[in-house]
């Protein structure tokens, strides 16, 4: 068995450390002594759909945005697929922007989005900087986890749509719901860098669950000494 990672656009989108997010899904699978393999799409690539258990997309500038939002529209209808076959996706600011139906950027250009979640963004006045502790069910049972959002763009779901968690402290998708991030069955998209997985270890550990189950090992996750 090995966990199989798909990294979209890892040259184009990787800011704030992002990539630190796929080190952290490696090193604690392989400290379990779970094999994992990842395997970088760029531009005009795509990946077999249906031979991963993991798809990583993370953010970037409206720039890079706009670089890769007609080539990630166009392989829309197979992340949907995988998606919905029960694959585990996390999608960062940018990449989860991309997301949803549309991102109107700050100069005021649409970009057309995946539509894997029903949200849409449009760029506001100012940004959203800072620390940011949200608190959220993914696992199951009330859990904080913690990162750092920088984004001019604010975020509104459809009524079909759960946001990953509620705000504590920061902006979130948009400043006034209290919602942070979105979620579809084992998708999530979050405003959160940091990067969002070394610094929030179990729900690190429950992506690598579900991805394990996808895989077809629906295992207990040996625990890691996560004191530092
Ligand atoms: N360009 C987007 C925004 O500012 C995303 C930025 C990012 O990914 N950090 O809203």
């Amino acid at each position: 068995m090995e966990l199989r990672i798909s990294h979209l656009y890892p040259d184009l989108l990787n800011i704030y450390a992002d990539r630190g997010n796929i080190i952290t899904l490696v090193r604690r699978c392989r400290w379990r002594g779970i094999a994992v393999r990842v395997e970088g799409f760029g531009l005009g690539e795509e990946p077999d759909w249906h031979a991963y258990d993991f798809f990583y997309i993370s953010g970037g500038q409206d720039r890079e945005q706009n670089l890769v939002c007609r080539d990630l529209a166009a392989k829309g209808a197979g992340l949907v697929e995988a998606v919905q076959a029960g694959a585990v996706l996390l999608a960062i600011c940018g990449g989860y922007q991309l997301l949803g139906e549309y991102y109107r950027d700050a100069g005021g250009g649409e970009l057309e989005g995946v539509g894997l979640f029903s949200a849409h963004t449009i760029a506001g006045e100012g940004r959203f900087i800072g620390n940011e502790v949200i608190e959220t069910e993914f696992t199951g049972a009330p859990l904080r986890i913690a990162g750092f959002e920088n984004h001019g763009g604010r975020t509104w779901l459809g009524e079909d749509t759960r946001p990953l968690g509620r705000v504590i402290r920061g902006h979130g998708n948009n400043g006034e719901d209290g919602g942070e991030g979105a979620v579809r069955g084992n998708a999530v998209g979050t405003y959160l860098h940091g990067p969002l997985l070394p610094k929030n270890t179990a729900f690190t550990d429950e992506l690598i669950r579900r991805a394990l189950a996808h895989a077809g090992a629906d295992t207990e996750l040996a625990p890691l000494d996560d004191a530092i």
